[in-house]
């Protein structure tokens, strides 16, 4: 199945359809010289991107007046707004006891929300092929390849994350296409090149068993018109769509990708930390630059060490494969109040969380599992 690069083309079968789309890669890096800076492998390498000095020295904060900053308290009409609004979001869901339940308690706690959003660049780089279609090539002849990371291309804006594509300069050659030898086709594998094909309905024999009269199909012939390559015997080579020729060259792939750490403050009620880790929170403290200082000084403890931890694992996991090209790290305030409530002899709970007050709740006591027809 290795296919043969060279010119001569006789004895090969040229009905074989393996797929083989970086077969001469060896090759073609023989023939780069300019690249030194690709290393052989498996057809993809990645990077290192150049490191960035930080420049900026870490700058005492002052903390007393964001402490002084207070989230509103819920209140027992704002809870029951927040749980209505709730149940008739929810078809299975009755708003009578959510209307006539009894509010005994109302405890409030806030949280402390810390998130990290890296936005870093990767880019790597890998052999690929497109069938030849015009006439110029860009290749080593025009001068050296420019090294991956001296390559300017546009940034997408500040994490937005997106990939895209790029042929690098310099790096094309043209070569006969590997996968039909440079015929721009080969045989019908249906017909073996005949463009005719065994009649269906009579199976060859002309006629259908037990039946004297000719196929009809086929006019009695046996044979019909291939369906394959309706009856032309050959088949465009995919792979270079008929041009006979692949222009190969080096692509650039580029990555723009968020990282985002997350951490909310321990709490003793028993509402999903992935809800809260969702929440809508007041905006406490926001620090945004090219690189971003662990917080040391919160009063929070747990924050400090959150931010330090943060940015020491986003540090770790991009490290050396991508280039951080912005950071932000907020402190939010995450409002959470537990609801006690009675309806109908019994005593329950709900979560009235985040300052756009979702709720969340266990055991709604009006609820139906009616496969959502009662409304
Ligand atoms: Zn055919
Ligand atoms: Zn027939
Ligand atoms: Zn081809």
């Amino acid at each position: 199945m290795d296919p043969d690069l060279s010119d001569e083309d006789s004895v090969v079968d040229l009905s074989f359809e393996a797929e083989s789309p970086l077969a001469p890669l060896a090759e073609l890096l023989e023939r780069l010289p300019s690249c030194d800076w690709l290393l052989q492998g498996d057809g993809q390498q990645i990077f290192f991107p150049p490191s960035e000095a930080p420049g900026r020295p870490q700058e005492p904060r002052c903390w007393s007046s964001f402490l002084e900053h207070r989230v509103p308290v819920v209140t027992e009409e704002v809870a029951r707004e927040a749980l209505l609004s709730f149940v008739n979001s929810k078809c299975c869901y009755g708003s009578a006891a959510a209307g006539n339940l009894i509010i005994q308690e109302l405890k409030p706690q806030t949280l402390c929300r810390y998130r990290l959003e890296t936005f870093s660049e990767s880019r790597i780089s890998e052999w690929t092929f497109q069938p030849f279609t015009s006439h110029s090539v860009d290749g080593p002849h025009r001068g050296a390849s420019p090294r991956l990371w001296d390559i300017k291309v546009q940034v997408p804006p500040m994490f937005q994350e997106d990939t895209r594509k790029f042929q690098v300069p310099h790096s094309s050659l043209v070569k006969q296409c590997h996968k039909c030898h440079g015929r721009g086709c080969y045989k019908c594998s249906g017909c073996h090149g005949a463009g005719l094909a065994r009649c269906p309905s009579c199976s060859g024999a002309k006629r259908r068993a037990r039946q004297p009269r000719r196929c009809q199909l086929c006019s009695g012939s046996g044979r019909r018109r291939c369906s394959t390559c309706s009856g032309r015997g050959s088949k465009t080579c995919a792979t270079c769509k008929g041009e006979k020729k692949l222009l190969h060259f080096i692509q650039l792939v580029i990555v723009w990708k968020n990282s985002l750490f997350e951490f909310v403050t321990e709490h003793q009620l028993d509402c999903p930390a992935e809800l809260l880790a969702k929440a809508k929170g007041e905006n406490l403290f926001k620090d945004e630059n090219t690189m971003v200082y662990p917080i040391v000084d919160f009063p929070l403890r747990e924050i400090s060490l959150a931010s330090q931890r943060g940015i020491a694992e986003h540090s770790a996991a991009l490290g050396s494969r991508a280039r951080v090209l912005q950071q932000r790290q907020t402190i939010e305030l995450i409002p959470l109040t537990e609801v006690h409530y009675w309806y109908q002899g019994k005593t329950s709970v709900y979560y009235v969380y985040g300052t756009d007050h979702k709720v969340y709740v266990v055991d709604y006591p009006e609820r139906y599992c009616c496969g959502c027809t009662i409304i």
